[in-house]
């Protein structure tokens, strides 16, 4: 039922393009953990939970490449279990399973407290990887070969893989986190993203990822937007949506590799944001001026509508109601923007926190 809906829901915007595309909502979850790594729970339970209890159409697991639990890297057989269990628990059009892993940059490697690197100290933060098809070899943050993102990129571009920069931070521990060859942007595709202030038991945290991202967006990074629980109790829940043809691992890869994902904070808000009939995720080049649309189907009533150019709300709506519309054309665009779309729903979660969604970028350039 939530399925027609959702189709009937594309089907009626995406006038235009080969009937053929069928693009759908898939959810997901695009981190977590279990025992093998510092989380709780086998593979079995996360997998389990995913599919049965949170009702997931696909999910990544992600241990960390080293960790409490285990040795200083991740066992090979481990992840050799972690690829027979994905391929065990993905039927195709139900449910999709993707084996990754948690590279775990740490400063202290280049300090003498843990020696294994020379030169500067480098905070490159944490990543996932995944893959969509069996890689035998684990590409570890402890081995030289592979401790910088741009050589962890160059190989896992090279086996068709993709990589998601995770929790980034805008303190000392990110601050190496976007130190790649721009080029690596089409293997480290998406970014996590949390609303920059967050309510925890009372307390007012202020995150800062969303800022983080959109300053790396100013310097010209290119991400998409991506969500994630980071369980560690096996708790896995819809985080990230992909827009995808079909539910099979291959198309879930496409979806995120071309970024036609967004991300949500709590509710499963069912997002369209397109410019000139162009995807979320795409970088177009344009005669005049954009042509911004957006659908928001809410769960509860949406408090705001933004459309953000180069790190500036441009255009905000307050509908108050579950559902939303925009078509907005931007008449001050210069020649050279990205724009991405954020909703921040009425509901509020037990710490307080308000429901979000926000899309990938597009960027735009004038012909
Ligand atoms: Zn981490
Ligand atoms: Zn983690």
């Amino acid at each position: 039922m939530y399925r027609s809906l959702v189709l009937a829901f594309f089907a009626a915007i995406l006038t235009g393009r080969p009937a053929q595309a069928q693009y759908q909502i898939y959810w997901g979850d695009m981190h977590g953990h279990t025992a093998h790594s510092d989380g709780k729970g086998s593979l079995d339970d996360y997998f389990t939970h995913a599919c049965d209890v949170a009702k997931l159409d696909f999910v990544v697991v992600s241990d960390h490449d080293f960790g409490n639990a285990a040795p200083w890297k991740l066992p090979l057989e481990t992840w050799t279990l972690t690829q027979d269990k994905v391929d065990q628990y993905t039927k195709d059009g139900k449910f999709v399973a993707i084996a990754g892993y948690e590279w775990t940059s740490q400063s202290r490697y280049w300090t003498p407290e843990e020696p294994l690197f020379q030169g500067p100290v480098k905070y490159y933060n944490h990543k996932n990887v995944y893959f969509p098809t069996r890689v035998d070899y684990l590409f570890s943050a402890r081995d030289a070969a592979y401790n910088s993102p741009s050589l962890l990129a160059e190989t896992v571009l090279k086996l068709g893989g993709l990589i998601q920069n995770n929790h980034p931070t805008a303190d000392t521990e990110g601050r190496d986190q976007f130190d790649y060859d721009p080029r690596y942007s089409s293997v480290i595709v998406n970014s996590e993203i949390w609303p920059d202030t967050m309510q925890y038991q009372g307390k007012t945290y202020n995150v800062n990822m969303e800022r983080t991202l959109r300053e790396f967006l100013n310097r010209g990074g290119k991400t998409g937007f991506v969500a994630s629980t980071d369980t560690h109790e096996g708790k896995t829940a819809a985080k990230t949506a992909v827009i995808a043809t079909e539910l099979t691992r291959p198309a879930i890869f496409d979806a995120l590799r071309h970024r036609r994902n967004y991300a949500v904070f709590n509710a499963r808000i069912v997002l369209d944001f397109k410019i000139n009939d162009h995807f979320m995720g795409e970088e177009i080049e344009i005669d005049g001026k954009p042509r911004i649309f957006a659908e928001v189907k809410g769960t509860a009533n949406i408090d705001e509508v933004v459309i953000v150019r180069d790190g500036a709300v441009i255009h905000a709506l307050n509908p108050n109601t579950a559902e939303a519309r925009l078509d907005f054309q931007d008449d001050s665009f210069q020649g050279n923007s990205y724009y991405y779309l954020r909703v921040i729903q009425a509901d509020k979660d037990e710490h307080g926190n308000r429901s979000h969604a926000w899309s990938s970028p597009i960027w735009v350039k004038k012909k």
